[in-house]
């Protein structure tokens, strides 16, 4: 089960005089600015927007920004513009980049490492083929290195074929056995 949603969290409060609650009549009101982020397991993805409230302090009654007057709302607006989404909201944003650029290093580490070995063969490289002629679904075959003579390389025939890309070899596969026995 994935818990995923919105979540809000206070950002700044400030008080704001001359601002008179409807409800008891106190003068004692706060501009509170919020902002609303997406989670999953609590952890911050990304946030959505900042939100404004007035709040009495003494009463505790809530007003949304329409419900008061144009001066009351060009203030909180301002406030709203002044205060920054902490960088902690775009958690799951960092988090997706990094695996982007991990990536993108380990696919060219990869890269490199296939061009040392084909620029530099090793006795035990295996090499990996895909033959489009086969008739079969069975395009893939691999393909080890016995011995390195100068420009050219021995390779072991290997009698498995596969119809997909091997994620990695079994014993079964054979060339474990021609290690294990010579
Ligand atoms: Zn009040």
């Amino acid at each position: 089960m994935i818990v995923y949603g919105w979540n809000s969290k206070e950002l700044k409060q400030a008080p704001f005089p001359g601002h008179i609650c409807p409800a008891c009549g106190a003068e004692n009101s706060f501009i509170v600015v919020d902002a609303s982020y997406f989670h999953v397991f609590w952890i911050p993805i990304f946030p959505y927007n900042k939100k404004l409230r007035i709040v009495c302090g003494d009463c505790g009654h809530t007003m949304k920004p329409k419900e008061v007057s144009q001066e009351v709302r060009q203030f909180a607006k301002q406030l709203k513009s002044k205060v920054k989404i902490p960088v902690w909201m775009f958690s799951g944003v960092g988090v997706v980049t990094l695996l982007i650029v991990y990536g993108i290093i380990s696919s060219f580490l990869n890269g490199q490492k296939e061009l040392e070995m084909l620029n530099d063969p090793q006795v035990n490289d295996i090499y990996f083929f895909y033959d489009s002629e086969e008739p079969t679904e069975y395009k893939y075959y691999l393909r080890k290195v016995v011995a390195v003579r100068g420009a050219s390389i021995d390779v072991s025939p290997y009698s498995f074929s596969y119809n997909m890309e091997p994620e990695e070899l079994e014993m079964e596969d054979g060339f474990f056995h021609s290690l294990l026995w010579g």
